[in-house]
């Protein structure tokens, strides 16, 4: 008998500047999860969900729960995009902030929002709680500015969010941040207690054990090259993979920036950014404590954030640049380094283990854009740095939307968003656009 003849699945363009470093202390150390079987032949599912990040596996939870049957497709293993890349930290509400929602909605749809935004946060925890996941769950988070004359926005921020019902917020001065923070750059910051972090790819992983567990199908290397609206039986959608295809009522697209241009009408409505994380030797729990004293997560003011914690085994895991352009940093290490050091120079002796970037999914306006094309076909993405814990939400509420509960859903739909402009000039106005940013950053 001769041997099978091997798959041919077709190389994966690079979905943008930093899906080729994925060499992560995540994956060196996040829970092991099986390998799931590619899709082969022709199967059906009432809810075809495609990628395998925080929003698809969410969504799967939550339909499979009900009662639906769940199949989702993920083109390379569970957590590859943003999902099992990401600083993990978990903030509050959106990156364009709040009082922008407001003015582009008015002030009912953005009370909404922003109580979607505390859903997120409390639904990781629920997860964790509910499935057992272990994933270094931290509670604290912290937001410094690297200007004195930002004190003014802090406080700002502080009543703003009091205003929508988050309390808890404290604002801490320059001296009472450095006994928390070991840095002398920054002028003061914002704490919150409900933000936090964790480890994302146990965390996505967790997940993804939490769906199969729940009734969902799970299939890996399993990309969708194509989907057929309604050329199925009884006009339903197909997708397609190289080795097979899913007949399917509804579908979910979850591939936020890693999704490329299978779906014109969502493509050019975000833009894959490259976000870079650099980790360190293990510090030890004294030199640590020295640095970040109470294992918040840390994220600064700027436009170019800087986003940095302690991992459990007490490394520095610094995260921060954006690369606009499709051209990834040649040494990623030498691109990061510095960064780190400007914040911590008494780091400079510290070997340095990983580092690693993925493909923000970021929308014109900062907003997370969700919605349906057709009556079918459902998508969430863009959730432009904020994705931990909305992605989960958005997962959530596509969920609840195919089970008749859209009133959410329909709400965060009614946000505008203007699609990025295609072409050659794509690039070069993304490089000014950031060029622009730097220079706020630096001169306020
Ligand atoms: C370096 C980095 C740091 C970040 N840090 C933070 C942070 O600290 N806090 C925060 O809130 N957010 C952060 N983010 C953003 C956050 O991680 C994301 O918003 C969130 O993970 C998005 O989840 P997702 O499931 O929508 O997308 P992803 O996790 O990107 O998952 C999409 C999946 O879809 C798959 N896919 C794509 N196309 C197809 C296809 N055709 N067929 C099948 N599968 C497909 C991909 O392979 C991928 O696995 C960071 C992102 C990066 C890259």
């Amino acid at each position: 008998m001769s041997a099978p003849k091997p798959e041919k699945v077709p190389p994966r363009k690079p979905a943008g500047p930093a899906d080729r470093f994925n060499d992560s202390w995540y994956r060196a150390s996040a829970k092991a999860f099986p390998r799931q079987p590619r899709l082969k032949g022709a199967a059906r599912a009432d809810v075809g969900i495609v990628g395998g990040g925080f929003t698809g596996l969410s969504a799967a939870i939550e339909l499979a729960r009900a009662g639906f049957d769940v199949t989702l497709l993920e083109a390379e293993d569970i957590g590859y995009g943003c999902s099992g890349r990401s600083g993990g930290q978990i903030g509050t509400e959106f990156s364009c902030g709040i009082e922008k929602v407001e003015k582009l909605v008015g002030r009912e749809i953005a009370e909404l929002a922003f109580q979607v935004g505390e859903d997120a946060k409390s639904l990781i925890r629920e997860r964790v709680d509910t499935y057992g996941i272990e994933c270094e769950l931290k509670l604290g988070y912290l937001h410094p500015i690297t200007r004195a004359r930002s004190w003014p926005d802090l406080e700002h921020e502080k009543k703003v969010w009091e205003s929508y019902g988050y309390d808890g917020v404290k604002l801490l001065d320059k001296a009472t941040l450095e006994e928390r923070l070991g840095s002398e750059i920054y002028h003061g910051a914002l704490w919150e207690p409900a933000g936090g972090h964790l480890h994302p790819l146990s965390f996505t992983r967790g997940l993804a054990e939490a769906a199969r567990k729940e009734g969902a199908h799970i299939h890996e290397q399993s990309p969708v090259t194509a989907i057929g609206r309604g050329t199925g039986k009884g006009g339903e959608n197909v997708l397609t993979t190289p080795s097979g295809e899913l007949h399917c009522k509804y579908v979910i697209l979850a591939g936020n920036a890693y999704l490329g241009k299978l779906v014109p009408e969502t493509h050019r409505k975000i833009m894959p950014v490259g976000s870079y994380i650099l980790a360190t030797e293990p510090l030890g729990e004294a030199r640590a404590r020295e640095l970040i004293r109470d294992d918040d997560a840390v994220a600064d003011t700027n436009n170019i954030v800087d986003y940095y914690r302690l991992s459990g085994d007490r490394r520095m895991l610094f995260g921060g640049r954006a690369s606009y352009s499709t051209l990834a940093p040649k040494d990623l290490f030498a691109f990061m380094r510095p960064r780190m050091l400007r914040v911590f120079p008494q780091l400079a002796d510290a070997k340095l283990d990983y580092c690693w970037g993925g493909n923000v999914g970021i929308t014109m306006n900062r907003m997370i854009d969700v919605g349906r094309i057709g009556k079918t076909i459902y998508f969430a993405h863009g959730y432009s740095g904020h994705g931990v814990a909305l992605s989960g939400m958005c997962g959530k509420l596509m969920a609840d939307a195919i089970q008749g509960q859209a009133g959410r859903f329909d709400a965060l739909a009614k946000i505008p968003h203007t699609p990025f402009p295609g072409g050659p000039v794509r690039t070069p106005l993304l490089m000014l656009a950031m060029l622009y940013y730097r220079l706020r950053d630096l001169v306020g």
